[in-house]
């Protein structure tokens, strides 16, 4: 029986590169793995999987059945559908823990760093398995995704170490480049609809039996959505209402400035308000320095609902 090495809902570089650089491990270790994702590729992922001559996963959301490797996420609401009806035997991720249980002891590998892809590079030697050096680019360009090239304040020692080892494997001299050009890619907004923005990169999370969602956008210049923003606002108020969540933000990160302007709709905007020491009198605030959702939007937002 096969077993599928998938990521989150809404999948990023490293949800995606992470389920074929662990299916490359584990294909080596005797298993029958197949990666898959969750839902279509990010303009960013499309060019990393391009660059490194990989072909897109296959697109899974119902795990009913299914042995499953769970990467870079370990929350009921990221994971694909009828998670109870699935098996998991693996998971492996950076973000704090989730709500998912399991009914036998599985491998559960998580640590405090900035991408899935630095844990992996880990397990692959530990487990004496070579990188190769196309799954050592797609590796390389997760890390530098996920840490904005090492801006995010989830960024680690353990990261740029990872980096340095992948870059000399794939043979990519100029990192900064590479992630340049990926996020150049990201910005990419320019006749996407409102709608598909939003849930480029998107969350849910269960605060006190409060829905929030969170959305983030990471672009190189924000004058990019200028003209967009109030479709932005009227579309993420209409998503918050069809999924009857009490709060829902949209991160409009700009990575050269490294701050983030926070679109918010709320049932009671003074959590928000309490969580970033803001007064919320618009669409949007900005917040200096505000780059990680998972360190920097999250944990003081579960705190202000009382988490
Ligand atoms: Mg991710
Ligand atoms: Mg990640
Ligand atoms: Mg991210």
């Amino acid at each position: 029986m096969s077993v599928y090495v998938v990521g989150h809902k809404s999948p990023d570089t490293d949800s995606v590169t992470s389920a074929i650089a662990y299916a490359e491990l584990k294909k080596a270790m005797g298993v029958d793995a197949v990666p898959a994702m969750q839902g279509e590729l990010n303009p960013e992922t499309t060019l990393v999987l391009e660059k490194f001559g990989f072909a897109a996963p296959v697109i899974m959301t119902d795990g009913a059945g299914k042995k499953l490797i769970l990467v870079d996420h370990s929350d009921i609401s990221q994971a694909p559908d009828n998670l109870d009806k699935a098996e998991i035997i693996e998971i492996i991720d950076h973000h704090k823990i989730g709500d998912i249980t399991t009914n036998n002891p599985i491998l559960f590998n998580a640590q405090p760093v900035g991408c899935t892809g630095t844990v992996l590079k880990q397990l692959f030697e530990i487990n004496n398995v070579k990188i190769t050096k196309n799954v050592a680019g797609i590796m390389l360009a997760a890390i530098l995704s996920d840490t904005v090239l090492f801006k995010s304040p989830t960024t680690t020692e353990a990261d740029k170490k990872a980096c340095d080892g992948l870059a000399k494997i794939a043979g990519i001299s100029d990192m900064a480049a590479l992630a340049m050009e990926m996020f150049k890619a990201k910005s990419a907004v320019a006749g996407v609809p409102a709608r598909d923005l939003i849930f480029r990169d998107y969350k849910d999370f269960d605060m006190k039996g409060k829905k929030v969602g969170c959305g983030q956008l990471e672009m190189v210049d924000l004058s990019l959505i200028d003209d967009m923003r109030d479709d932005l606002y009227k579309t993420l108020k209409e998503v918050k209402e069809e999924g009857g969540r009490h709060t829902i933000l949209l991160m409009l990160t700009d990575i050269m400035k490294e701050g983030t302007d926070l679109m918010v709709i709320s049932d009671d905007v003074s959590f928000v308000e309490k969580a970033f020491k803001v007064k919320i009198d618009g669409p949007t605030v900005w917040i200096d320095g505000m780059m990680s959702r998972k360190k920097q939007t999250i944990p003081p937002l579960q705190s202000a609902f009382g988490c």
